[in-house]
């Protein structure tokens, strides 16, 4: 069964709203998914009913409030694919879960002379703690380029990788630009050298299937509030070998075995990295949300986004002052373009005039924003709650934004 986003739009409360008298048109998604009310009601019901701290109760309620986080870490497992509960670690979003895997696993891992590879498309959270790392290290930060698409260069990158590579970093998809990445031609060329890989999987988590098994990647990251679930949980998923020998992130309580003033024995994952009383709440919004979208189906979530992408971009493709920055043949939900002669901040504003949220900005991707010599884009991203009429009126809005400037 396909998806019906007018059904879908009736759960997410905050889209029966109007914005400046009109209804709502929600195309940020890739910023922040909105919540549907089945996220809203599992976060308040389990702190009217079943909120405790975790782990260290001994009274029912802890036990509860222990299992419920508990069973949300075996629904973000099975939702990706992992074969153990223990691979899956709560951290508060992508980018931490990003900084855990570089401090964590690249600081042991990574010496002088050594190299770590990211791509041209990265998000600044899969760039800049890479390139700290190796700043420190006195390590060096290769980039796969793109193409005037942005589309990956892959014998680029397969020249690039070397005896020194130590790692490989890469989104799945382009926040700004919407590319597919083929990361597993990217992981089968670092594996055959025996280097591991780091998915950035933020956007592609909420628009199609991942399963890190069959994808066979070393570390997964994402977060829960572009997955439809709420702010301040995300996960890194480690396989689990590699798990064993990273040391902990954070210290303090919930990571350890035994203490003494002299030293401290470190439990085993994931406790180990998940140092203090994590995002309980949090945890449970996300395993909700996991029920949610696994309810509608993956395989209809990505048809329905590629549906309206195609729908989107021949719309824009219509208006002659629209360049559209990101035509890669692989894409995903995401439309960044420029109108000539109206900045991408002004474009926001006006389209804001009319209801309809889109981002504008260089999206935390500075370094692909020069690749393409612009300082900015306008960026339509789509959710499982948007149809064409909301592809419609982006058109429309962009139209009347071009008569202002005329
Ligand atoms: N990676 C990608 C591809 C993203 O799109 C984002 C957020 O836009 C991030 C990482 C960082 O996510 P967060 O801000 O939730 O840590």
């Amino acid at each position: 069964m396909s998806l019906d986003p007018g059904l879908v739009r009736k759960d997410f409360p905050i889209l029966q709203r109007t914005m400046r008298g009109k209804p709502l048109v929600y195309l940020d998604t890739a910023a922040s998914a909105q919540k549907p009310q089945a996220v809203i009601d599992a976060i308040s019901h389990f702190y009217a009913n079943d909120y405790a701290n975790i782990h260290r109760g001994v009274y029912e309620l802890s036990a509860t409030a222990t299992r419920l986080h508990e069973q949300a870490r075996d629904k973000v497992r099975a939702f990706v694919g992992a074969a153990e509960a223990r691979e899956i670690i709560f951290v508060r979003n992508a980018t931490e879960a990003i900084n855990l895997a570089a401090w964590s696993y690249g600081r042991s891992n990574v010496s002088e002379g050594d190299e770590v590879i990211v791509s041209a498309l990265e998000h600044h959270a899969d760039l800049v703690p890479w390139q700290q790392l190796c700043l420190e290290k006195g390590a060096q930060l290769k980039v796969i380029p793109v193409d005037d698409d942005g589309a990956l260069d892959l014998d680029a990158y397969e020249a690039l990788l070397s005896e020194r590579t130590k790692l490989v970093a890469c989104a799945q998809v382009s926040n700004a630009i919407g590319t597919h990445v083929p990361v597993r031609d990217i992981i089968r060329l670092a594996h055959d050298r025996g280097v591991p890989v780091l998915l950035d999987a933020a956007q592609s988590v909420p628009r199609f299937e991942v399963d890190v098994q069959e994808l066979d990647c070393d570390f997964l990251a994402f977060s829960g509030h572009k997955l439809y679930g709420p702010t301040g949980i995300g996960v890194l998923y480690v396989r689990g070998e590699i798990l064993d020998q990273m040391l902990p992130y954070q210290t303090g309580g919930g990571m350890i075995e035994q203490v003494t003033f002299e030293e401290t024995t470190f439990a085993r994952a994931p406790e180990r990295f998940e140092a203090g009383t994590p995002d309980i709440a949090g945890a449970i919004g996300l395993g909700a949300a996991i029920d949610y979208l696994s309810e509608l189906g993956m395989a209809n979530v990505e048809a329905h986004e590629a549906d309206l992408l195609h729908y989107g971009t021949a719309l824009l493709e219509e208006i002659p002052e629209v360049r559209i920055i990101g035509t890669a043949k692989e894409k995903t939900g995401v439309v960044s373009f420029v109108v000539d002669g109206v900045h991408p901040h002004d474009v926001g504003t006006i389209l804001d005039g009319e209801g309809v949220a889109i981002r504008a900005g260089h999206h935390c991707a500075q370094p692909l924003m020069n690749r393409f010599q612009v300082p900015a884009t306008a960026r339509a991203s789509l959710g499982v709650y948007n149809d064409r009429s909301d592809l419609d009126r982006l058109a429309d809005a962009i139209r009347m934004c071009l008569e202002l400037f005329a």
